[in-house]
């Protein structure tokens, strides 16, 4: 059938490698999430190599896409056994983007150029707790919005202990 992921999901279950099954992506689904100029442009982009950096974890896709500004767009896909059931791009467009098209359109026609990769908390929990901390800081100071999750991370433990406390 000339079904790349098909082959490559044989491939993986005869090296004996865990496979997730997800959802079979077609071009027919990635044209019915987007208009029609977006899925234009979407794969124009793709067909320029404009995707780089394809990662799936689990039932997710990640990559960056170029776009008009300076920075590649960041497009996240999670695909589900009865569609995409989420998505993302961090340009300002918003909605299923010629971004998000143009990375699910190279899973769908190159998906052994999506690494694998195990899905975070597997590899946090294998992480000490000193690795941790670096880690969170090095994230809040990169992305000084996270600080927002500490401060509520922060009054969560505070609350449980405060119940221990007096419970
Ligand atoms: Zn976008």
């Amino acid at each position: 059938m000339g079904d790349g992921y098909a082959v490559l999901a044989a491939a993986k279950l005869a090296r004996g490698v865990i496979f997730m099954p997800t959802f079979h992506l077609t071009e027919e689904v990635i044209r019915q999430m987007a208009d029609s100029a977006s899925f234009q442009r979407g794969n124009t982009y793709y067909a320029g190599g404009a995707v780089q950096n394809p990662v799936s974890v689990g039932d997710e896709i990640h990559a960056r896409c170029e776009g008009s500004s300076y920075q590649p767009y960041e497009v996240r896909v999670k695909l589900g056994p009865n569609g995409i059931t989420d998505y993302s791009c961090t340009c300002p467009r918003g909605d299923f983007c010629k971004h998000i098209v143009a990375v699910c359109l190279a899973r769908l026609h190159d998906p052994q150029s999506f690494r694998e990769r195990p899905p975070s908390e597997q590899v946090l929990a294998g992480f000490s707790r000193e690795q941790l901390v670096n880690l969170v800081k090095r994230m809040l100071d990169c992305e000084p919005r996270l600080f927002s999750l500490l401060e509520v991370a922060e009054a969560a433990n505070k609350g449980a202990v405060d119940e221990e406390a007096w419970g």
